[in-house]
């Protein structure tokens, strides 16, 4: 079965790409004819999922999956949560990391705790079904790795490595992505097989 990965963010497709291998399903990615996926409309990691996933199954008349995810963080009550990646005035990878290391100046290390925050959204001929991971941490005072993406750089896991020292293997055993897809899955399978 045929079943499209809502999102052109590069960085999650990488990631999906390794874990899907393996799988039953032959995940494909959206065609360069669409253009712009709708606007982030929803008030939750899950609404937001739900709209990428439908439009797509709707565009391509297959199944599809949709990703929102985040990061966050206590000190900031959660923020910046699902405007993650439209945190930083131009939204870039790097301005997003260093707004948010301004936003901790002053903080100390038990004061900066985060989390991250996957909920995946498959759109499965009309049915919905949905799954969630997330990934405990802290938020260091510094850039360090250089794999991943997004917040990646300044992440630090519960081994005390910043996330983007992982290399995709070592990332998707432990990420947020990776346990909601392995949900996922399970549901998926439960449902279809
Ligand atoms: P969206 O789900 O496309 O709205 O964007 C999610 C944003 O959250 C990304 O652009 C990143 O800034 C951040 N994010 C989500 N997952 C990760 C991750 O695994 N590593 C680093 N940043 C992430």
């Amino acid at each position: 079965m045929k079943v499209a990965i809502a999102t052109k963010n590069r960085g999650k497709l990488e990631e999906f790409e390794e874990l899907a291998s393996g799988t039953p399903y032959e995940f494909i990615k959206i065609p360069d004819r669409i253009k712009d996926l709708p606007p982030e409309t929803g008030k939750s990691f899950y609404e937001n999922a739900l709209i990428k996933a439908e439009f797509i199954s709707k565009e391509l008349g297959i199944p599809a999956i949709g990703d929102d995810s985040g990061l966050e963080v206590d000190a900031l009550n959660g923020e910046p949560g699902i405007f993650s990646a439209r945190y930083s005035e131009s939204g870039t990878d790097i301005d997003n990391c260093k707004k948010l290391l301004q936003e901790l100046a002053g903080f100390n290390e038990k004061q900066r705790t985060a989390r991250f925050k996957c909920c995946l959204v498959g759109y499965f001929e009309g049915e919905i079904i949905k799954s969630f991971g997330s990934l405990e941490g802290n938020i260091a005072t510094n850039f360090k790795g250089k794999n991943g993406f997004g917040y990646d750089p300044i992440f630090i896991t519960r081994d005390g490595l910043h996330l983007a020292e992982l290399d995709q293997k070592e990332k998707n055993h432990i990420s947020h992505r990776s346990s909601a897809f392995k949900l996922l899955l399970e549901n998926i399978n439960r449902l279809f097989n």
